[in-house]
């Protein structure tokens, strides 16, 4: 997301504050594939779509400290570029269903009171049968959605963790309850929504911690058929994130534990750790409904296997959530 045109003010209290929000004319691409990582990990052939980056809650894990040189939020003011682009594309792309999302370089909805871009790209896409726009926040901040006219293609995407990891690692985001809370409301709305188990954390009593959320989801939400789908990923970062919180010294707990390199260069924990926090979810969420899509985010083959999970990807993971996204978008498949 480098090409940005006469960025910032110069003055750095606006840049390293989160809370801050700086407009700027961007002249990259706004529509990308979600970069996955191609290194023996499956994506799942996500499209991200980029009209603001940035976030003002903080959470210690997040990986924009190390990625952007900046800390504030940023919008666009060209979102008519991003459409012209959306526009295009679409009308020559190959694709029979797209799943967008816009939460990839920073929160959905945390700052929509102000910027307005989610409520605007769901317009954009709203006349496109084939497509389904994801909004992925770890706010409550459901409130401006009340404008989206079409909530049917439409998921809320929420950041699920238990309440200790969101005390300890998660400042100024929504609670368990208040996330929950915003989830059922988004149900009734006539929105789909998404649970995101991603980062899962390895700590004392992280099963029945992560096993109770489960539980608490699946009290809250009246009709199954409406969650999207759930994603799960182990804590895994660029080495660079360890680095920048221990020059603040708040690198503890999260590198705590021992951390290998996997084949992309990413830090994550050891391989049967990942199994094992992988099959827990998938049986607390077998014990309900195994009718709820359930995926891994950028895992290797062989977790896959060694979790069982592979028999839920029988035509591989793309497909698996493009044939989920034609069920809930009525496109025969
Ligand atoms: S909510 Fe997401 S974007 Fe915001 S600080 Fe946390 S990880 Fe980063």
């Amino acid at each position: 997301m480098e090409k940005t045109e006469n960025l910032f003010p110069a003055d750095p209290s606006v840049l390293s504050d989160r809370s801050a929000i700086v407009k700027t004319t961007y002249k990259g691409e706004f529509w990308k594939p979600c970069p996955g990582t191609t290194k023996g990990y499956w994506c799942c052939g996500y499209q991200i779509l980029t009209p603001s980056t940035g976030c003002g809650m903080y959470c210690r894990y997040c990986i924009l400290q190390a990625y952007f040189p900046y800390q504030c939020q940023v919008m666009y003011e060209n979102f008519h570029d991003m459409e012209k682009e959306v526009k295009e594309k679409m009308a020559s792309t190959k694709m029979d269903v797209i799943r967008f999302g816009t939460g990839e370089f920073g929160d959905s909805l945390y700052s929509e009171n102000y910027m307005g871009v989610a409520c605007k790209t769901a317009e954009l896409l709203r006349p496109y049968k084939n497509v389904i726009l994801e909004l992925k926040t770890k706010s409550n901040n459901i409130e401006p959605l009340k404008k989206i006219r079409s909530p049917q293609q439409v998921i809320i995407g929420f950041s699920m963790n238990t309440p200790e990891m969101i005390r300890i690692m998660e400042e100024n985001t929504a609670s368990l309850e208040q996330r929950l809370e915003a989830a059922r409301k988004c149900e009734e709305m006539g929105f789909f929504v998404a649970f995101h188990f991603d980062p899962m954390f390895v700590y004392d009593g992280w099963e029945s911690e992560y096993r109770e959320v489960v539980k608490r989801i699946l009290d809250t939400v009246r009709d199954y058929r409406k969650i999207a789908w759930v994603s799960m990923g182990g804590f895994r970062t660029m080495p660079r994130l360890k680095q920048i919180l221990k020059e603040k010294n708040s690198h503890l707990p999260l590198f705590s534990g021992e951390l290998i390199y996997g084949e992309d260069g990413k830090l994550r924990y050891f391989r049967p750790l990942r199994v094992d926090m992988y099959k827990a979810m998938d049986d607390e969420f077998r014990i309900c409904s195994s009718e709820i899509p359930l995926y891994m985010c950028m895992e290797s083959p062989e977790i896959w296997k060694e979790s069982k999970m592979i028999s839920r990807i029988p035509n591989g993971l793309p497909k698996y959530l493009d044939n989920r996204a034609k069920v809930m978008l009525n496109i025969s498949q």
